[in-house]
């Protein structure tokens, strides 16, 4: 079981879920060539898939094409289902940042198929994930600059400002379909200029206010 930190404090939070909105930033829904939707394109990672600040990301060797996502995430504090979008913020206990790493070739294939995305969202390593900070620390979470590099380029440069649905309305779409307990974690999509990552390379995700993680390509 993984248990992670809320800075700052003495409360450890073991994971549960990891669940992810994807196609919420219409520049990556645009570069990857996908239909905006309507309705909210949800999937679940599981905690055996994460890795802390300093680990190492493997890529398995059934893909050719994984690429990486930064993305804003939210720590549950306080268990709900069917939460409204009035009372979402008062469940998010901590903000961190994560990176949603993902076999792109072997997604493209499971959607042709109409098949699952686990087998190229859910491996072990795939998703990188900071520490939290208090969410009471975090003055807009609607309004932060997000950014990834890889051997200290930069990739991804956005602003959940950018988002789709807002943090309210993710909360509420999400518990409908599954009670939010704490210890949970929401990704809340990435933003244009995910690219390839291959062995060897160090990448390091960043949200002004929330943190920094850093991680290597074995
Ligand atoms: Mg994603």
């Amino acid at each position: 079981m993984y248990h992670t930190h809320l800075l700052g404090t003495s409360e450890r939070f073991a994971v549960g879920k990891i669940v992810c909105l994807g196609r919420n930033y219409s520049e990556h829904i645009k570069e990857l060539g996908n239909a905006v939707p309507d309705k909210p394109v949800i999937f679940i990672k599981p905690s055996t898939s994460i890795i802390p600040d300093g680990g190492t990301v493997v890529i398995p060797d059934y893909s050719n094409d994984c690429h990486h996502e930064v993305e804003l995430a939210l720590l549950i504090g306080l268990t709900g289902k069917n939460i409204p979008e009035e009372k979402a913020m008062g469940h998010i206990a901590g903000y961190g940042v994560a990176i949603d790493l993902t076999l792109r070739d072997v997604q493209s294939a499971q959607k042709e198929k109409g098949l699952p995305w686990e087998i190229a969202k859910g491996f072990d390593t795939s998703c990188p994930l900071s520490d939290f900070v208090p969410a009471t620390r975090v003055k807009d979470p609607h309004n932060l600059q997000l950014t990834l590099t890889v051997n200290g380029e930069t990739r991804q440069d956005g602003n959940t400002s950018y988002m789709m649905r807002s943090i309210p309305q993710i909360i509420a779409e999400m518990s409908e379909i599954f009670t939010l307990e704490a210890g949970d974690v929401i990704l809340t999509g990435t933003p244009a200029g995910v690219s390839r990552i291959e062995s060897g390379d160090v990448m390091a995700g960043e949200i002004e206010q929330v943190g920094r993680i850093e991680v290597k390509v074995k």
